[in-house]
C-alpha cells in the first residue's frame, strides 16, 4: 500500500528530526533563521514537555542558564532564555528574585515558549519507521509519510532498570514498583507505608527530598539505597566545569577508545553527583525529623549497597536483596513502593532498524562524526545526525545542556555545508589541542571522504575563522 504524504509536505526535506527534547528543540531553533534549509521535526508526546514525570515544583537546572538552547551559538537568538523572560515582562523581578539556579518549571516553561513559536514542529507524531529509498530517507509516522535528505535524531536515553528487576515491572505493578521518570505521573503512595529508594544519584535524592518534605507523603520508613560509598556531590568546581566545553568536547574526541573508556569512568561525579544543596536540604530533613518534629529516624541510609535480587512478598510488597559492598554481607529490605532512581541509557531508536545493518557500531555505541553525523555504508549525502547518543567518542558533556546549542550549530553549519554559526573560536584555561591534534580521529572515520567536515578546518587557537551571521546566510 502507497502511504501518503503527510497533508502539506510534498517536498523532500532538507531534514526531518525525530523527537523534541531539548537538544532537538535547539538544533530547531537555531535552523529557523536559516532561509535555505526547510527542515520538519516530529514528536511522539501531544506537547512538549521536559522530564515532566521528574518536574518537581523546587528543582532547579545543574547548569548556568546562559546554557540555554541558542546564547552559546548565537547571542543574539531570539529563542534565548533572557529573550523568554524579556517578552514574558519578567526580567527585572527574575533579576530581583536572585534565584542561585534557575528553576526546572521555568526552564521548561522557556522550551515551551519556544516550542510554540517554531512553526516547524508536528506534535503528536510518533516516528515508527526510517527506510532508505529512492535516494531519500523516508520518515513514517502514525499519519503518513515525508521524504529528507537528512535525519536528526534527538530521542533522549532509555530508563535503566536493574537486571533483576525488569521482568517485574508491568502495567499490574506500576504503582509499587516504578522508574524515576514515571514518578510524578503515577504518584506512588508513600504516606505511611515503607519505600524504598534506589539509586543514589541527583534524581534519587530529588525523590528523597520530595518524600520527606511534604507532610502527606512522608513514608513510615524510608530506605535509600546507592551502590556508590557515600551520598557524592556534583563536582561544580570551575576546571571540572571545563569538561562541559567545545574545546574537551573535541580533545575528548581526538582520544583513543581505552582513553575514553576510563576517562569517563573517572568523571562520573562531574556530571552524576547530587547538587551541594539538596544535600544540605536533605540532611536538615533527616535532622528536622529525628530531633525536632517528632518523627523520628524514618530514613535508614544504605549507601556501597547493591540491588542483587528483588521479590514480590506476601503483604503485596517487595523484599530488597542488597550485596553490603562494606562488609560484604547480604541485607534484605522490605518496602510497599520501590522506585528505580538508576539512570538512564543510549538506546538505538527501533524506528532505524530498517537502516540499523547498514550504520557503524562501535563497543559503545554508533561510531559518530566530528559533525555529529553517525558513519554508515549509505550515500554520503545523505546524514543520519544524532544528539545525546555520543558520550562515548564526546564525554561526559554529551547528555548535559552544556554543550546544546553548540552541538545543533555544528550540525546546522554541517546540513547547511558553511559557516551559519561562528563556533570554531573558544577559549580553554587547558591547552586541550596539544594533544588532540595529533591523535585526532584515531578511532573514529575521520579521514576525507568530500564531505563538510568541521574537524578538518585549522584548530591552531587564536586564527579567527570567517563569521557569517545567523540572520542573513550567504
Ligand atoms: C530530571 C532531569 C533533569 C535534568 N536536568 C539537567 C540539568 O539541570 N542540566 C543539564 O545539563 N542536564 C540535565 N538533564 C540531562 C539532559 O539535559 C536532559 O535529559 C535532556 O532532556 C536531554 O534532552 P534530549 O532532547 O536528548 O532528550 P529528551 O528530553 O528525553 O527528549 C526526547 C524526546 O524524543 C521523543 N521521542 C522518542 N522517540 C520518539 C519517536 N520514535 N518519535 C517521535 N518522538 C520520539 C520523546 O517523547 C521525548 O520528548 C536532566 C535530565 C533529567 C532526566
Amino acid at each position: 500500500m502507497d502511504i501518503p504524504l503527510i497533508s502539506g509536505t510534498t517536498c523532500i526535506f532538507d531534514a526531518v528530526g525525530v523527537g523534541l527534547g531539548p537538544f532537538n528543540l535547539s538544533t530547531a531553533a537555531l535552523l529557523e533563521p536559516v532561509e535555505k534549509l526547510n527542515t520538519l521535526f516530529f514528536e511522539r508526546e501531544k506537547e512538549f514537555q521536559w522530564h515532566s514525570g521528574l518536574l518537581f515544583p523546587d528543582a532547579t537546572i545543574q547548569v548556568s542558564f546562559l546554557k540555554d538552547l541558542v546564547t552559546l551559538a548565537d547571542p543574539q537568538s531570539r529563542y534565548s532564555f533572557l529573550a523568554f523572560l524579556f517578552a514574558n515582562r519578567r526580567l527585572y523581578r527574575f533579576i530581583n528574585a536572585n534565584f542561585t539556579r534557575v528553576s526546572r518549571v521555568e526552564f521548561n516553561q522557556y522550551f515551551r515558549w519556544v516550542a510554540n513559536r517554531l512553526p516547524n514542529l508536528e506534535f503528536g507524531q510518533e516516528v515508527h519507521a526510517i527506510s532508505l529509498e529512492d535516494k531519500s530517507f523516508k520518515v513514517l509516522t502514525a499519519r503518513g509519510q515525508v521524504r529528507a535528505r537528512n535525519i536528526i535524531l534527538g530521542t533522549g536515553l532509555q530508563p535503566t532498570i536493574p537486571k533483576c528487576a525488569v521482568d517485574f515491572i508491568d502495567a499490574t505493578t506500576q504503582k509499587t514498583l516504578l522508574h524515576a521518570s514515571k514518578y510524578l505521573h503515577i504518584e506512588p503512595q508513600s504516606g505511611g507505608v515503607s519505600v524504598a529508594v534506589v539509586g543514589g544519584g541527583q534524581t534519587g535524592a530529588e525523590i528523597v527530598q520530595h518524600l520527606l518534605s511534604s507532610p502527606d507523603k512522608v513514608p513510615r520508613t524510608l530506605s535509600w539505597i546507592s551502590k556508590r560509598s557515600n551520598f557524592l556531590p556534583l563536582d561544580e568546581s570551575p576546571f571540572t566545569n571545563e569538561l562541559f566545553t567545545p574545546n574537551y568536547s573535541d580533545y575528548f574526541y581526538g582520544l583513543s577508545v581505552q582513553d575514553r573508556v576510563s576517562i569517563l569512568a573517572e568523571q562520573k561525579f562531574a556530571s552524576d553527583g547530587i547538587s551541594n544543596s539538596l544535600l544540605e536540604r536533605i540532611y536538615q530533613l533527616l535532622y528536622q525529623a529525628e530531633f525536632l518534629n517528632g518523627s523520628g529516624r524514618c530514613c535508614s541510609l544504605y549507601p556501597r549497597c547493591e540491588l542483587v535480587g528483588i521479590t514480590p512478598s506476601t503483604q503485596n510488597g517487595w523484599i530488597l536483596r542488597l550485596h553490603d559492598g562494606f562488609n560484604c554481607a547480604a541485607t534484605i529490605v522490605e518496602a510497599d513502593v520501590v522506585i528505580f532512581a538508576t539512570g538512564s541509557t543510549y538506546k538505538p531508536l527501533p524506528a532505524l532498524n530498517p537502516i540499523m545493518n547498514r550504520m557503524a557500531h562501535g563497543d559503545h555505541g554508533f561510531i559518530v562524526k566530528d559533525d555529529y553525523s553517525i558513519q554508515w555504508d549509505g550515500p554520503q549525502s545523505l546524514k543520519i545526525y544524532i544528539q545525546n547518543g555520543a558520550k562515548h567518542c564526546r564525554g561526559v558533556a554529551d547528555p548535559n545542556l552544556s554543550l546544546m546549542a553548540w552541538r545543533s550549530a555544528k550540525i546546522v553549519n554541517s546540513l547547511a555545508e558553511e559557516y551559519i554559526y561562528d563556533i570554531a573560536e573558544s577559549n580553554s584555561v587547558f591547552d586541550f589541542t596539544r594533544t588532540a591534534d595529533t591523535q585526532r580521529s584515531r578511532d573514529n572515520d575521520g579521514k576525507s571522504d568530500g564531505d563538510f567536515s568541521q574537524a578538518e578546518l585549522p584548530a591552531t587557537r587564536g586564527v579567527r575563522r570567517r563569521h557569517v551571521s545567523a540572520r542573513s546566510p550567504v
